[in-house]
């Protein structure tokens, strides 16, 4: 089907693999567009039954609990990102020469020939921080714009919505990339690489690269992470149009061609006349909220595309400051008794995990819960002279556990072995007693949370309330 843009779906056959979130409004476009549609899909429960019916009332056919067989005259599939690449219904796709895309790719297939360019950022960690940052300042420079992709906002809505966009910010996973083959950003940021969904990818040789598609094709910059030589190797790798730069991003002081930062001042020394001679100031530190080490990276990351989209200084500026994290990012519940308790929740891996810790000096830090395969030596090496005390909780704490009585046998440790819902409470308390005034409570769990809670703004949740139950 070439690698453009395509106008004419009618008669196409086209297998959409998996119902849900991309799946259904995928499969209801394409047959909107003529195309014959058949949705295959693993699970039979009852809201895919629920699913299926509100697509086969329109005349798409729906085949449930039979993900793995492909559908007779498929031209086309269009899979849910979260599939595995090594699914049988891929391999019998590969063996017929058909194509395959993800819900990325039909969105950048689908969108008009007059459509917003994207900046788009990928990363281990602070894609949805960078890019609703992104969004700020290009909406302080007056820009139509929205923060879409991966972070809850479908980009086949963005692409095909009634809303007139200048430009949009993309927030892009590592799945959503590696079924994304033609897709051409005007710019983009790799944030960060560590390994994480190595299951899914297979090694991490496969993840950096599913990460580096992003750079493909970009017009202006490719913005990378100067700490992190891998992102800035994926640059070097990436086929790109004439003329794109690569812009780096760093937390000491700018080279030319990089957006630094000089005296508590976020500076541009990229996007300037004379680069060699001149610098630009953006904003100031204490303008990013929280102004935490990685954030400020995240910032600049987002300043970054801004200015190779032309953005002038006093929009990123000001787009920084009107900037407010999500929830469960670093976020600050309450000081009691000199004592400051901070939610993140959303600290899911270990690299989250040290990026949080880094951000305080004396911590009591509360962790664990799922480790998906992680371990937890270099995090815990790394942050032991931070670290006042731990409270453990949750299913592979003793993992934790292990690694503090190697790299830190001296902090104090309790082991609370409790996976129920309550035992947030208890931790929080135990947390209290080994704190001092000055300290920081920070729940960082480097853990996913489905061992005890349905997700990690639930656990942020229990954390918060467990805070308010201190201070009554
Ligand atoms: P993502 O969308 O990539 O999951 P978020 O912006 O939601 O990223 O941040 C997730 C968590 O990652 C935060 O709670 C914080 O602990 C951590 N984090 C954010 N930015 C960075 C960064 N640049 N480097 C390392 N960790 C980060």
């Amino acid at each position: 089907m070439g690698s453009g843009q395509v106008t004419d779906w009618q008669g196409k056959h086209v297998t959409v693999a998996g119902l849900g979130v991309s799946g259904v409004p995928a499969a209801k476009v394409l047959h909107a567009r003529g195309a014959v549609v058949t949705v295959v899909n693993d699970g039979d429960d009852a809201r895919a039954r629920e699913q299926a019916a509100e697509l086969e009332a329109l005349g798409v056919t729906v085949r449930l609990g039979d993900g793995a067989t492909l559908p007779e005259g498929t031209e086309l599939i269009v899979t849910a990102p979260g599939w595995k690449p090594d699914k049988p219904l891929f391999a019998a796709a590969r063996a017929a020469g058909i194509e395959i895309w993800g819900d990325v790719e039909l969105a950048w297939r689908l969108r008009g020939p007059d459509a917003a360019p994207w900046l788009a950022v990928t990363g281990t960690n602070g894609k949805t921080t960078t890019v609703q940052m992104l969004a700020s300042i290009l909406k302080a420079a007056g820009l139509r714009t929205a923060a879409v992709g991966n972070i809850g906002v479908s980009l086949l809505d963005a692409v095909l919505g009634d809303e007139e966009y200048d430009v949009l910010a993309v927030e892009l996973s590592s799945y959503q990339l590696h079924w994304a083959p033609s897709l051409r950003a005007h710019s983009a940021a790799v944030l960060n690489l560590a390994p994480d969904h190595l299951d899914w990818h297979g090694s991490m040789e496969a993840y950096a690269k599913d990460k580096g598609r992003i750079y493909e094709g970009n017009r202006v910059a490719c913005v990378y992470n100067v700490a992190d030589k891998l992102t800035e190797d994926l640059v070097r790798e990436a086929d790109v149009e004439e003329g794109c730069r690569a812009i780096g991003f760093t937390l000491g002081t700018p080279g030319p061609s990089q957006l630094g930062v000089v005296d508590g001042i976020l500076v541009d020394r990229a996007f300037v006349e004379n680069r060699h001679k001149n610098a630009q100031e953006l904003a100031e530190v204490s303008d990013v909220n929280p102004p935490a080490p990685h954030n400020i990276a995240n910032a600049l990351a987002a300043a970054a595309l801004a200015r190779a989209f032309g953005v002038p200084p006093t929009a990123v500026r000001d787009g920084l400051r009107n900037f407010r994290p999500d929830a469960h990012r670093i976020a600050h519940v309450a000081d009691v008794d000199g004592v400051a308790y901070v939610d993140d929740s959303k600290a899911t891996n270990t690299h989250a995990a040290e990026a949080s810790l880094a951000s305080y000096e004396s911590i009591v830090w509360i962790a664990g819960g799922l480790a998906k395969g992680a371990t937890f030596d270099e995090l815990v090496a790394r942050s032991a002279r931070r670290l006042r005390g731990v409270v453990l909780i949750g299913a592979d704490r003793a993992l934790i556990r292990d690694a503090l009585a190697r790299h830190a046998p001296e902090v104090p440790v309790v082991d609370l072995d409790r996976t129920d819902t309550g035992a947030m409470l208890a931790a929080v308390q135990e947390a209290r007693r080994l704190a001092v005034a000055g300290d920081t409570v920070l729940l960082a769990p480097a853990c996913a949370s489905m061992d005890m809670f349905a997700n990690y703004n639930k656990r942020g949740d229990a954390f918060a309330q467990a805070v308010r139950e201190l201070g009554a």
